[in-house]
């Protein structure tokens, strides 16, 4: 039976955990908050008291944490700059072990990451994600993933009840250049929707007619016609990504950008700018609530 180390139990980890009881692999688990695994142990899952812990027998193992901070804090252990933590992942890792990091965390770090754990005799794939919860419970994320091709064959095992398609961009970092690059595409035409429709709503437009011609014109994306209709609604029932997180990853892409390009990215940093603004006012909303900042009259 293949064993796992999962560690970070938010709205993805959850369900990406689920996945790994539903294919029948051994299961240790470590969260912050200890509460979000009381129904994956429930199911079978080992409670670990520690990231190290949960990573000591495993053949892989598995973060979906928030950012950079939280993915250096599991597997290096709480002492953020120092040397290796005793309650880091890395620290009772087998040699050869995967290290498979499916958060979104910036390209630099991934980077460090790869580099400070195969100084260890670690396997460290970055392997960002695209697909909402409900597709990391059902198993049927697109995984963007950055490694050497052999590793990436010993990872499958790991990779396969979490997706439908995994897409091999390259060499550690390069699954994360891509996902950075999506989420800042994705960051610009959401800033972009919660204004156009602002500007819709105040001009008196019939907003029934502005969303079927938003669904079927040629700015349409899977992306605008799911915001368009919640933002048009007022409807952020289900958070499924927030301010927050949006936030970060257009900060990290635009940071990739400016360490690649002669240009400052003006659009990126325009997108960082609104999602700053509001992540200041509902950090762990959904990220469409933009809306409301936007569409006040004059
Ligand atoms: P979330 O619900 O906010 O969960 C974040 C996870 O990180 C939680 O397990 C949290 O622990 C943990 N965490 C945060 N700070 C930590 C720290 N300092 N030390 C240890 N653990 C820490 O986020 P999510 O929506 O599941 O997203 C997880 C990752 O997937 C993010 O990188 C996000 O950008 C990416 N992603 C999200 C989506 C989406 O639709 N939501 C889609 C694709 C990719 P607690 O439970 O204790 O707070």
């Amino acid at each position: 039976m293949p064993r796992v180390g999962f560690i970070g139990l938010g709205r993805m980890g959850h369900g990406m955990a689920g996945r790994y009881l539903d294919a029948g692999f051994a299961v240790a688990l470590w969260n912050r908050s200890r509460a979000k695994a009381d129904d994956l142990i429930a199911r079978g899952a080992h409670w670990a008291t520690s990231p190290a812990a949960a990573a000591a027998e495993a053949d892989a193992v598995v973060t979906m944490l928030a950012d950079d901070e939280a993915s250096r804090a599991v597997w290096l252990g709480k002492e953020l700059g120092k040397e290796l933590g005793k309650d880091g992942a890395a620290a009772t890792m087998k040699s050869g072990t995967l290290a498979i990091e499916c958060s979104t965390v910036s390209h630099q770090h991934a980077l460090d990451m790869a580099r400070e754990l195969r100084g260890r005799g670690l396997i460290y794939i970055d392997c960002p994600v695209t697909g909402l919860p409900d597709a990391a419970a059902a198993g049927k994320l697109t995984l963007l993933v950055g490694a050497d091709a052999a590793d990436l064959d010993k990872a499958r095992p790991f990779l396969n009840p979490l997706s439908t398609t995994i897409r091999h961009f390259g060499d550690v970092g390069s699954g994360t250049v891509y996902k950075l690059i999506n989420n800042l595409m994705g960051a610009i035409q959401i800033a972009g929707i919660a204004e156009g429709l602002a500007i819709a709503e105040q001009a008196g437009l019939d907003m029934k007619l502005v969303l079927e011609a938003v669904e079927t014109g040629v700015a349409a994306s899977p992306q605008v016609i799911r915001h368009s209709k919640r933002m048009a609604a007022r409807n952020f029932e289900g958070a499924t990504f927030t301010a927050a997180l949006r936030h970060k990853d257009a900060a990290y892409a635009v940071a990739l950008a400016e360490s690649l390009l002669r240009d400052a990215p003006v659009m990126g940093r325009a997108a960082v700018a609104a999602y700053d603004r509001a992540k200041s006012v509902a950090p762990d909303d959904d990220e469409g609530r933009m809306v409301e900042l936007v569409s006040r009259p004059k």
